[in-house]
């Protein structure tokens, strides 16, 4: 039997690794004039790995004390640098302590109390934020952010007791995916991110994408996807995290990676990368325009 044009492209999708979840969504992928990337997790592979731990000194005796009381915090988050955190504390033989009135601020990091001490994990914006920033730290996240890591603060008890570097590697084939997306919508991609503006753009320039929003909490990813459907354009919003649910939500489509992605952006997308392969998002935008010239 023969399929009607826009169901037999809704299985040739999935062939391709995206998951369509109605044909009005392969319709609209064609249409997308700009696509816009989240970085880590979705240009990036999501494994980070701590690469660094330093302290300041007076607040806590050494670096493992400093790994085990930010992992023992982080452990009940499913955040990606949680993660990393939590797995660098294991690799170094740390036990952890049970966290308690565990919170996470999307965006910003996480805090809880830790055997008595009220430990913060998060962004430099945040956490250097509301305390006097002191020059150290500032010199240590600043050198950090510039090689393409991400730097997040530790406050023990509202005070800064140190720095943990993350590192994580491009997903293999992005720059290539990027070129061609270029070349397809004729706009190059923009990334919109919630990490620092120094790694944002160390990452993008690796990829050939010059338009870079960083430090962006999740409304204000939204307010980005609004600012360029205002400008005329139909934004694909590729992420995977549930800091970038309410902008897959906003944008003309939404795409979450299958894998890396979280349970929220997965049921929130139009669609999903299946094997989070990136080179399957120009094979899908060139697909949709195929079914469309059937169709219309
Ligand atoms: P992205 O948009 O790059 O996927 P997020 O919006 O999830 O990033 O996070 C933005 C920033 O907030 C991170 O770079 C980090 O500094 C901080 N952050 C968020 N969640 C955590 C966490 N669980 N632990 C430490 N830092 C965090
Ligand atoms: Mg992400």
């Amino acid at each position: 039997a023969t399929m009607p044009p826009l169901l037999s492209a809704i299985a040739n999708a999935g062939r391709h690794g995206v998951l369509v979840k109605s044909a009005v969504v392969l319709e609209r992928l064609g249409a997308s004039s700009v696509v816009a990337f989240d970085k880590t997790g979705t240009l990036t592979e999501g494994t980070p790995r701590v690469t660094e731990v330093r302290i300041l000194p007076g607040v806590v005796g050494s670096d493992s004390e400093l790994l085990a009381l930010a992992a023992s915090a982080e452990n009940p988050s499913e955040h990606l640098l949680a993660r990393a955190v939590v797995a660098a504390a294991h690799k170094a033989g740390l036990s952890l302590e049970h966290a308690e009135e565990f919170s996470a601020l999307p965006g910003r990091g996480v805090r809880a109390r830790v055997a008595g001490r009220l430990v913060e994990v998060g962004s430099p914006a945040h956490l250097l934020g509301t305390t006097e920033p002191d020059d150290v730290v500032v010199t240590d996240v600043a050198s950090l952010e510039l090689d393409g890591q991400t730097a997040v603060v530790v406050r023990v008890d509202g005070r800064v007791a140190g720095v943990v570097g993350l590192a994580d590697h491009l997903r293999p084939g992005a720059a290539q995916a990027v070129e061609q997306i270029a070349t397809l919508t004729g706009t190059g991609p923009v990334v919109l991110t919630g990490d620092n503006p120094r790694a944002a753009r160390r990452i993008a320039s690796q990829l050939g994408i010059t338009d870079v929003h960083a430090g962006l909490l999740p409304h204000e990813k939204v307010d980005a996807v609004r600012a360029l459907e205002a400008g005329g354009h139909k934004v694909m919003l590729v992420g995977d995290g549930i800091n970038d649910a309410p902008a897959l939500a906003a944008a003309h489509t939404g795409l979450a990676m299958g894998r890396a992605g979280s349970d929220l952006a997965l049921q929130t997308a139009d669609a999903v990368i299946v094997r989070d392969d990136l080179s399957t998002i120009p094979a899908i935008i060139a697909l949709s325009r195929r079914a469309r010239r059937l169709v219309t």
